[in-house]
């Protein structure tokens, strides 16, 4: 529920409702605007208390939040968050592009991918620091040289780090790292990783399962604020369909849905929502005609040798043109890039 202070309330009033409300088993955050103070509080759903509080000085109002999504949802807080990572302002009114290879395999390889990114004003490289992956029989463990290179990028281009956590064990070690930790779509749901991300003080940049429904991905993001971290990006990346001309279809319904209801930035990743190079160009330019704050795209120096998602990695030169492309479409509608 939200509590509305009457203006011109005092310190004390306040102070009583959020003493009210922990007796009454909520948690209150008070979120001081210009015009009003207003105290969000998470809790039980039983309307008691909406009345008890009602009644004490200097509260105007209550609000019941019908969402179970509470903290994620644009009924709790109705601007737009923006979560700055170094120069790039994340859900403002630029659209922010994360580029890099899927997975980091040598130093050449990063520095190639993020002159040529850097070139055309991209701010955050992306990049996995796990020796790959998603099979029983190969190790998935965290090469903190990996780590290493993308930190050695940033010092000598400026560009921000953003890279997946697998484990919880190696929350910490990466979180202290890295810029941005992005939690990946078979992940989505690990509700342990989430709480771990939600007490990170960094931004966590959460990619949709390939079987979570819109309401099961805010809910995930749900855990992450719970824990007091209020800097969540959310990523559609693509879900499992009955389509098979591509490994995912990419679900771009998610981004206004999501938008509708949700003040969290959302970002669209082509490249795993398609699986296809030839496909990336036109869904990025979907997505921001869609209404996406962001995208993140795979860019390999030779796709044909990558590790991990060849097929839908760009070229560096292929990259650099699609941008020319989406700084239309930004413009057409409304935004910049
Ligand atoms: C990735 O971003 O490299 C990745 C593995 O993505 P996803 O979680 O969408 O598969
Ligand atoms: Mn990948």
């Amino acid at each position: 529920m939200i509590i509305v202070m009457a203006p011109g309330h005092t310190e004390e009033e306040l102070q009583a409702v959020v003493d009210r409300m922990q007796l009454l088993a909520y948690r209150a955050h008070i979120i001081r605007g210009v015009e009003r103070t207003v105290i969000g509080a998470v809790g039980h759903e039983d309307k008691t208390p909406l009345v008890v509080l009602e009644q004490m000085r200097g509260v105007e109002a209550t609000i019941p939040i019908m969402k179970p999504f509470k903290l994620a949802s644009s009924e709790w807080k109705k601007q737009p968050t923006t979560i700055e990572v170094g120069d790039a302002k994340i859900g403002g009114e630029e659209i922010i592009v994360i580029a890099g290879p899927g997975v980091v395999e040598s130093e050449e390889q990063v520095f190639e991918v993020a002159h040529a990114i850097k070139g055309v004003g991209v701010k955050l490289l992306r990049g996995c620091v796990y020796s790959y992956y998603m099979s029983p029989y190969t190790e998935t463990e965290f090469e903190p040289s990996k780590l290493g290179v993308l930190e050695k990028v940033r010092a000598e281009t400026g560009l921000k780090i953003v890279t997946e956590v697998f484990s919880a064990k190696d929350m910490e070690a990466i979180g202290e790292r890295a810029d941005v930790v992005q939690i990946g779509a078979r992940n989505c749901q690990n509700y342990a990783l989430l709480r771990l991300a939600g007490r990170l003080r960094k931004p966590i940049f959460i990619k949709r399962g390939m079987a979570t429904t819109i309401r099961e991905f805010l809910m995930a993001a749900e855990y992450i604020l719970s824990e007091g971290n209020s800097q969540v990006i959310l990523c559609e990346c693509g879900i499992r369909t009955f389509e098979n001309e591509t490994p995912f279809s990419l679900d771009l319904n998610a981004v206004p849905t999501i938008k509708g209801q949700c003040h969290l930035p959302v970002f669209v990743d082509p490249s795993h929502g398609t699986g296809r190079r030839n496909l990336v160009g036109p869904m990025a330019r979907a997505a921001i005609a869609a209404g996406a704050d962001g995208l993140m795209i795979e860019v390999h120096p030779h796709p044909d040798q990558a590790v991990v998602d060849g097929a839908q990695s760009l070229r560096p030169q292929q990259f650099v043109e699609l941008m020319e492309g989406l700084r239309l479409m930004a413009t057409a509608v409304g935004r910049k890039l």
